[in-house]
């Protein structure tokens, strides 16, 4: 889509630092890290949000569950870390592109805040 960011970042037109990244997925680190390690998964193709998938996006979505822990590991964080989808604005979400917060590195609270 034109106007994502996202999709710039998946397509090379935005820099990002990649960190894990296959034909259909891609994950580069936040910006604004939550913390020590914090990174971002994303699917190539533009869905605006989980609830926004379809059915036809279901191996897409195994695929990015796949992608996610296979990112873990490039972190040095699949023993602990929280994966999270904000999904519409008042769960969080400011980017309308589907992706997974990958968080790791300290202890993570719960209940979330
Ligand atoms: P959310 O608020 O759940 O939609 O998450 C969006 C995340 O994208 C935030 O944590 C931002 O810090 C992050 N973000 C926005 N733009 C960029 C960018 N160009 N590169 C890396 N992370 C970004």
């Amino acid at each position: 889509m034109a106007d994502c960011i996202f999709c710039k970042i998946a397509a090379g037109e935005v820099n990002a630092k990649v960190v894990y990244e296959d034909a259909d997925t891609l994950a580069f680190l936040d910006l604004n890290p939550q913390a020590p390690t914090h990174a971002l998964v994303i699917p190539r193709r533009h869905i605006p949000s989980l609830t926004a998938a379809e059915d036809t996006d279901a191996e897409l979505l195994g695929k990015l569950q796949l992608a996610a822990a296979r990112t873990a590991k490039v972190l040095k964080a699949e023993s602990a870390f929280r994966l999270v989808t904000n999904n519409g604005k008042a769960a969080g979400q400011s980017v309308d592109h589907l992706h997974y917060h990958l968080l790791a590195g300290r202890k993570l609270l719960w209940p979330p805040g």
